[in-house]
């Protein structure tokens, strides 16, 4: 029988990818299918990379508009180098946590949203200069995720198509730091 996430250890490791050479390790098997239940949107802190800002900015929109001010920007160590890189928070609505692009339940920036929302509610760890371990999002809040025994579940696709977002981002983010030079590291 599946297990909700609330009840499974917060934070349960699902694999490890090395995105130097594209292998995928399964620790635990985990089955998602998004219920659009909404809560990334309206609970969480979600980080934005200068990168995303940019991504964000060539649609018309702001940096005031995409960035929050109240919310102190969060230290996290990059992918691929090891290095802290200073990253915003999303900006949000006055007196909710909701999301500011959040309208009528859907993400209005769906197709150019920051890359933490697309890889949610899975989140990663720096292990080495080429390896990230992925994590369930530790707050539990994604109903969506459920452990389950390796027959039932997705991991393997899950992890795969993971691994090809995760390339995919590096590989972009390196052009835009060749064009306009590097993220904001501490
Ligand atoms: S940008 Fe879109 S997906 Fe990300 S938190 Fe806001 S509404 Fe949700």
């Amino acid at each position: 029988m599946d297990i909700l996430l609330p009840t499974v250890q917060p934070g349960l490791l699902v694999g490890i990818l090395d995105v130097d050479d594209k292998s995928i390790e399964i620790i635990n098997d985990v089955k998602y299918t998004c219920k659009v239940a909404g809560d990334c949107c309206t609970q969480l802190i979600v980080p934005v990379t200068d990168y995303d800002i940019h991504r964000i900015e060539q649609h018309g929109i702001e940096f005031d508009q995409i960035v929050s001010d109240d919310v102190p920007a969060l230290i996290m160590p990059k992918t691929k180098s090891g290095a802290l890189e200073k990253n915003y928070t999303i900006k949000r609505k006055p007196f909710t946590a909701e999301c500011t692009f959040m309208e009528e339940g859907k993400c209005t920036i769906h197709e150019f949203k920051p890359f933490s929302c697309r890889i949610f509610p899975f989140q990663l760890k720096y292990v080495s200069d080429s390896k990230v371990e992925v994590l369930i999002h530790d707050s539990g809040y994604c109903p969506s995720v459920l452990a389950c025994g390796s027959e039932e579940s997705d991991t393997e696709k899950l992890l795969k198509d993971l691994l090809g977002e995760i390339s995919n981002e590096l590989d972009r983010r390196e052009q835009y730091t060749k064009k306009y030079g590097k993220s904001i590291q501490i």
